[in-house]
This record gives structure tokens, sequence and C-alpha cells, in this order.
């Protein structure tokens, strides 16, 4: 779509699940809604492809028919058991809610093309924002590489993990404490995968990250590593070098990954942690999803957090234009409701992810523990 100066209600910059669970929500709110992406459709995410069973809740909250069509989309695989493997020993999880593993690739289209299909949200690729400016009522874009004005009641900043949104209008920037540096590749043939069991390793040297080999259709598993940005600056760690060390010096891994092929680059991206204080929101204008720092700081999980994000910020701006009331007191409505719905997870997990950090023996004690049928469950419930 060529681009045009634009009046809207509700501008999403981000077409990612945050942003698409927050256009899909505001379907039929009779706003007139943009959401704009630097990127042009399908595109990558350096992601780990695990899809939370949350972000599948959390579409089918938004329409059955969203949520029924991500079931019958053929380009993924059901979840139905993670193993845990730490100095020789494994211990597995079954699982029961639904979880998959997709490339993002294939997932992301399907969120965008249910934007396009479903909704009439005016939709704006390859489109990068340069500006936003405040006016007390409204807010106004510039793009970088185009020359028209959209003027707008309620930003959304759904831009990821580098926000620009974020940035501009909370003057956020980066807290190695609670975001986390890792490295993708795809590998094709790794020895051993089950289509519905996602791996992870730990290793006494990278304790406590871990590498997770997670099964994709076509013989494919998606491989990464990831740390605590202010340990990878403080243990001045390669990422790279890490990885395929970490390969090398496994065994069990280095016999799965003997007749392995890498598809494609290793690749790094940050993860934003829900672990720190952010502004979630203000005058004119909310943050959702990576732009909001809400990865679950223990699995690594952003992509449920967004979508629900998404959706709960569309519930915020319908209420902003139902009382006309776009102050940032009100527009932190937004704040109360995630918060009551994620906020007491979060800072549990985050608990558990300091614990392990100051005490990697608990690890042992967890596998010690994980014997016992109760106490895995116990575990399982932290996980
Ligand atoms: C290595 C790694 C592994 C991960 N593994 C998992 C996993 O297995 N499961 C899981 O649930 N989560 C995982 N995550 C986290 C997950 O990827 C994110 O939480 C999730 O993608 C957040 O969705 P989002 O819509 O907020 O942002 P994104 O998915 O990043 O989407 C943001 C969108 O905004 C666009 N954009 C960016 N900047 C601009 C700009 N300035 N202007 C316009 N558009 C812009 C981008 O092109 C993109 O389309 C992982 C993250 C990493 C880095």
């Amino acid at each position: 779509m060529e681009l045009k100066t634009g009046q809207y209600d509700v501008v999403i910059v981000g077409a990612g699940p945050a942003g698409c669970a927050c256009a899909l929500s505001l379907k039929d709110s009779g706003l007139k809604v943009a959401m704009l992406d630097k990127s042009t459709f399908p595109r990558d995410k350096v992601c780990g492809d695990a899809i939370p069973g949350r972000a599948i809740k959390t579409l089918t909250s938004i329409s059955h028919e969203y949520g029924s069509a991500f079931k019958k989309f053929a380009e993924k695989f059901d979840t139905k058991s993670t193993s845990i493997h730490y100095k020789g020993n494994v211990l597995t999880f079954e699982w029961v809610a639904d979880a998959y593993t997709c490339t993002r690739i294939e997932f992301d289209n399907f969120l965008f093309s249910l934007v396009k299909e479903h909704t009439a949200t005016d939709i704006f690729t390859d489109t990068l924002p340069h500006s936003f400016s405040t006016n007390g009522a409204s807010i106004s874009i510039s793009f970088k590489n185009k020359p028209d004005i959209f003027n707008t009641k309620i930003v959304i900043g759904a831009d990821g993990a580098q926000s620009t949104v974020a940035k501009q209008l909370t003057g956020r920037i980066l807290d190695r404490d609670h975001h986390v540096g890792s490295v993708r590749a795809y590998y094709y043939n790794v020895a051993g995968m089950e289509g519905s069991k996602t791996e992870i390793y730990f290793d006494r040297k990278f304790l406590p990250s871990y590498l997770w080999v997670f099964p994709l259709p076509g013989n494919v598993a998606n491989v990464g590593f990831g740390m605590l940005s202010s340990e990878i600056a403080r243990r001045k760690i390669n990422l790279k070098t890490a990885f395929h060390e970490f390969i090398a010096e496994n065994p069990l891994l280095k016999e799965k990954f003997a007749a392995a092929r890498q598809i494609g680059l290793l690749e790094g991206f940050g993860l934003p942690l829900g672990s720190g204080i952010t502004t979630l929101s203000g005058q004119n204008f909310m943050l959702v999803g990576d732009a909001a720092s809400l990865i679950d700081p223990i699995s690594g999980d952003g992509i449920g957090n967004a979508m629900l994000s998404g959706k709960l910020a569309a519930a915020q701006a319908i209420r902003c234009f139902t009382e006309n009331n776009f102050s940032d007191t009100f527009m932190s409505g937004y704040d109360a409701t995630l918060l009551t719905a994620i906020g007491q997870e979060l800072k549990a997990r985050y608990r558990a992810q300091r614990s392990l950090s100051k005490m990697p023996w608990l690890l042992d004690m967890i596998f010690f523990a994980g014997r016992n049928k109760a106490l895995k469950r116990i575990i399982q419930k932290m996980l």
C-alpha cells in the first residue's frame, strides 16, 4: 500500500506477535487503525521458535476462528515434552497445555495474514519511523524512508527489543542486568530429535545459561544459547565462540551434531526481560511485547506475553476513546491490567533466575529432587 499522510485513532508500530494481536483485538472497535513495520513480510525474527501455550490461548481468546486456524496450520510441531540434560543426567517433563514449535517466519506471517484478511487495518510495510513528537493532545510520526506524516491519538509501541518508540517516548536505555544476549542457528539432521520433544542442555562452564535444541518440521532444529548481558560483559564471553564450544565439549551434543549441517548464519539478538522496572505507558502511548520488556526471565518465552499485552493495550485504547481521555494517568489502566495478569508471575520467575545465578548448585538439587514424582511436579510448575 502506498504511504499517505494520515489521521489515525491508533498507530501500531511493529507487526510482530504483539502488534498483530493488538490489531486483531481492535477489529470491531470502530477505530481507524494503522499498523506499520520496517520490514516486509514474510520476515524472519531470531528466536527459539517455541510458541508458548499463552500465545495460542490469547489468539483463541481474541477469536476462536484464529485459534483453530493455527491448530490446523501445517508448518508446526506439537510440543508434548521437554528433556533437560545436565552432567549426563536427564529430567523429562510432559506437558498437557498446548505448546508448539514453528519457525517465526511462518508463525509471524500467519498472524500478519490474519490482520490483512480479517481487519480493516491500514498496513504499511518497509516503513521506518524517524520521530514521534507529542503536542499534548496527539502524536505525530515522521518517517526515515517516506515523506509523509501520521497523526494519531494513540501510538502502540510494538517494535520489539530495540524499540524506537520506547527510546523516544520514555528515554529507555539497555539495562544489562535485565537483558539476555543470545545467538541462534538452524541445523539440518541433528541426531535423535523427536518432533514433539524440546531439549535443553546445561553445562557447568556456562551456568546458569543453557543451550536449547528445538525440533522443527523438515528434520531441522533451532539451536541457540543465551546469557545475561551483564554476565557476558563481566566474563568477557564471545557468545558465538561459546555456542560452538558448548556443542563441541558436551559428549552428548557432540554426538548429536556429528552428522548435522548448519543452515544459514549463527545470528545474535537480545531478549529484554520482564524483571526490571520499565515504563509501560504514558500520555498518548502504550508499549507492548519486547518493547515493554516482558520476556520470562527463566524460559526466555516472550511471544505469549507479547500477544497478551497487545490484546490488553487494545482494550485500553478502546477505553480511552470511550472516555475521551488519553492522559498518562488514564493510560496507566493498561499497566494495571497487564501487571495483574503477569506481574506476580514475572517477579517469581525473576527470583528463581537470581537464585539459580547465585547458587548454581541448586540445579544439582533440582535433578536430585526430580527423581521424586511429587517434587518433580513442583519443579514443573516453576518451568
Ligand atoms: C534468540 C532468542 C530466542 C527466543 N526464543 C523464544 C522462544 O522460543 N519462545 C518465545 O516465546 N520467545 C522467544 N524469544 C522472545 C521472542 O522472540 C520475543 O519475545 C517476541 O518476538 C516479542 O514479540 P514482539 O511482537 O514484541 O516483537 P518482535 O517479534 O521483535 O516484532 C517487532 C516487529 O517490529 C518491527 N520493528 C522493529 N523496529 C521497528 C521500527 N523502528 N519501526 C517499525 N517497525 C519496527 C520488526 O520488523 C518486527 O516485525 C526469543 C528471543 C530471542 C532473541
